[in-house]
């Protein structure tokens, strides 16, 4: 019988007790889930978060797999004791919050919502009518589990959707492009520009300021990807300047977001604090499980991440 150890927060614990057991009891599969373990070369597999503070696999010799939590993976891909094979969480429930979270943002960009929900002021402006969704060409980067489900939402509600990605994608409805020499083409046609890419060697910084300038002037950045993402300083030069019309930002390089820091007060920024979506013991169960019943039949396991390229 496979050892599961539960290592992810101790707040959540109790759900996910309850939730893999039902899981691993509906897939049939006889699984014994524990809480610690005094004898890691017993476990089988690792149900992993960075909150449980394990970062130590070396003694975990017969572990077959470690699963995490979390889609971002970035605090554990570089782990060199780490050599078991690593897989990322694709969950429904983070998949339609996601969507629903980004969807709304981009809408009430669009519609320009704010000038109705802060600015009312006693004067009837019924002359400013918002431009149709199809006159509204947005950007998605990064489509993978999370862009690809926002890009086609985005897309289904009218508006021109651009996806990119580092290899070449197909997205019903997306016009997709790939890799580096395509973005400054991406970049300069998006009003509305989403981020959903992984933080990794290769993502830091890329919203730089040399980027930044490509936007269309006036262009709002939507970002819930994360923070290492966006080169801070040069988007509160962009936002300053008007380059950039506002940010919504729900991930940060620094998290919690400190008191002090500019984002909090910059009447062009909407903080959110990294709620946009989240792991959901009740969905993220049964994707574990699923994983887990994969091994145990001796299929290989779904989202492996790749470590050289860190997602
Ligand atoms: P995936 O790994 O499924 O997809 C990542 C996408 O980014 C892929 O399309 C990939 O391209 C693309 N990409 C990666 N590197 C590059 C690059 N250098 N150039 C161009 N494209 C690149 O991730 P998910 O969609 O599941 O999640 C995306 C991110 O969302 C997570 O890594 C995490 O950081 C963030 N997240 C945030 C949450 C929040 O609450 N704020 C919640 C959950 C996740 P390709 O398709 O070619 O591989």
């Amino acid at each position: 019988m496979p050892k599961v150890l539960y290592a992810g927060a101790d707040s959540a614990r109790e759900s996910y007790a309850r939730e893999l057991t039902a899981g691993f009891a509906e897939a049939g599969v006889a699984a014994e889930l524990v809480f610690d373990a005094p004898d890691p070369a017993a476990i089988d597999y690792i149900v992993y978060a960075p909150a449980s503070g394990l970062r130590d696999f070396t003694p975990f010799t017969n572990t077959r797999a470690v699963l995490s939590l979390w889609a971002g993976v970035e605090t554990i891909v570089g782990n060199r004791t780490l050599t078991q094979p690593l897989t990322r969480m694709v969950d429904p429930g983070l998949t339609e919050g996601m969507r629903e979270w980004v969807t709304g943002h981009v809408l009430r960009h669009h519609l320009g919502m704010d000038a109705h929900i802060t600015g009312q002021d006693g004067v009837w402006r019924g002359d400013r009518p918002a431009p149709l969704a199809r006159h509204r060409p947005v950007a998605v980067l990064g489509l993978g589990a999370l862009g690809t489900t926002c890009a086609r939402a985005l897309a289904g509600l009218g508006f021109p959707v651009t996806g990119w990605s580092r290899a070449p994608r197909a997205v019903d409805g997306v016009d997709c492009r790939h890799g580096v020499e395509a973005l400054a083409q991406v970049l300069s046609g998006a009003q509305i520009l989403v981020l959903l890419l992984p933080a990794t060697p290769e993502t830091d910084g890329l919203m730089n300021a040399e980027r930044l300038a490509l936007l269309p002037p006036g262009a709002v950045i939507v970002n819930p990807g994360r923070g290492s993402l966006i080169d801070e300083p040069a988007l509160l030069a962009a936002l300053d300047s008007g380059r950039v019309g506002h940010a919504t930002l729900d991930v940060f390089r620094t998290e919690p977001l400190p008191p002090g820091h500019p984002f909090w007060a910059h009447p062009r920024v909407t903080v959110t604090p990294h709620i946009a979506s989240a792991t959901r013991p009740e969905t993220a169960a049964r994707a574990i499980v699923r994983n887990i019943s994969r091994a145990e039949r001796g299929e290989p396991l779904e989202h492996v991440v790749d470590r050289a390229r860190g997602y």
